[in-house]
């Protein structure tokens, strides 16, 4: 149970809104489960306090903040320093204060390959389609190519985006194409040869639970599909990989995991992936 004295270390999130989000209860329910008197308090940032708030990080002495959706591409401008990853990614979704020097990282990407690693898939040498060339996917294409994937075709509706960040991932020894929707047949090639494939749009979330527009038959036995989108946890596009007997990780592992590095950044300590786990799972069931 969360007692808050003069010696609690501080922790939380900035984002704007906050209300809605899963990691306060997250991550307070693992401080409880290893005894640390630590909290994670919600803060709503507008964008116009960003700067403010990020050095309030330093002024208030708090050990590090997650960072969420709109501040995780202009936060970068106010840290001192930020990782490799965080910066081909664009983006920071961790900030570490060392001694009153910020350093941002970014999780998203080694939160996705470690649910890929639960479910005994190493990406070296792999083939992969990731739908979509947002955020998410941007952070999933990044950790791919650190990992060692050898090709890669990444799908999207908005064709520039999709080449931008192609070219990014070129930079990193990556054999690459980029795909419109469009492009049925040659969708479905590359997906049924690919030994990965990453639904990384927003198209499924919660209320509109629809499907992507990819064409029959993209699945087969043996391939690794994933669904980044957690709610809901078992989406239609899961449910037709399923169907076709692939092996199937929803988006909560990499929900669980970014989280779970960032805990370990903070305190040194491994995080309690069950307890965390057993919070999301109730909160997205
Ligand atoms: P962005 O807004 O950055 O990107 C959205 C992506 O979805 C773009 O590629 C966009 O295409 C595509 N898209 C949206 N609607 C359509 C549509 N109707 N038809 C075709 N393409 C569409 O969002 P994020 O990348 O941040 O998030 C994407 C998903 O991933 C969300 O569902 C989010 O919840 C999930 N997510 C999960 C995480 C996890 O830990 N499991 C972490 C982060 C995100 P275009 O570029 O053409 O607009």
């Amino acid at each position: 149970m969360l007692f808050i004295n003069g010696e609690t270390v501080v922790c939380g999130l900035f984002g704007y809104p906050v209300a809605h989000s899963f990691s306060p209860e997250m991550h307070n329910r693992a401080f409880d489960e290893l005894g640390l008197n630590w909290a994670y308090l919600p803060f709503e940032v507008k964008p116009e306090h960003l700067s403010q708030a990020v050095e309030a990080v330093r002024a208030l002495n708090l050990v590090g903040v997650n960072v969420t959706v709109p501040h995780k591409e202009r936060v970068i401008e106010f840290l001192d320093e930020i990782t490799q990853a965080a910066k081909t990614i664009g983006a920071v979704n961790v900030i570490v204060n060392d001694g009153g020097k910020l350093i941002g990282h970014n999780t998203d990407g080694i939160g996705f390959i470690k649910s890929l690693e639960e479910a005994k898939f190493n990406v070296s040498g792999k083939k992969a389609v990731v739908l979509g060339a947002g955020g998410a996917a941007k952070a999933v294409c990044v950790q791919l190519a650190y990992e060692g994937i050898a090709e890669l075709t990444i799908v999207n509706r908005n064709i520039e985006k999709a080449n931008k960040l192609a070219s990014l991932i070129s930079n990193l020894k990556v054999d690459v194409i980029t795909l419109r929707w469009e492009q049925k047949k040659h969708i479905r090639d590359e997906m049924h040869n690919a030994d990965l494939v990453v639904q990384a749009t927003s198209i499924g979330m919660h209320p509109d639970n629809a499907f992507p527009p990819i064409p029959d038959d993209c699945f087969r036995e043996g391939q690794i599909v994933c669904d980044l989108v957690y709610n809901p946890v078992n989406t239609k596009f899961l449910q037709a990989a399923k169907n076709a007997k692939a092996t199937v990780v929803n988006g909560l592992g990499m929900l669980l995991y970014q989280g779970a590095a960032a805990f370990e950044m903070w305190t040194n300590k491994r995080a309690p992936v069950d307890v965390m786990r057993k919070v999301l799972v109730e909160k997205f069931k």
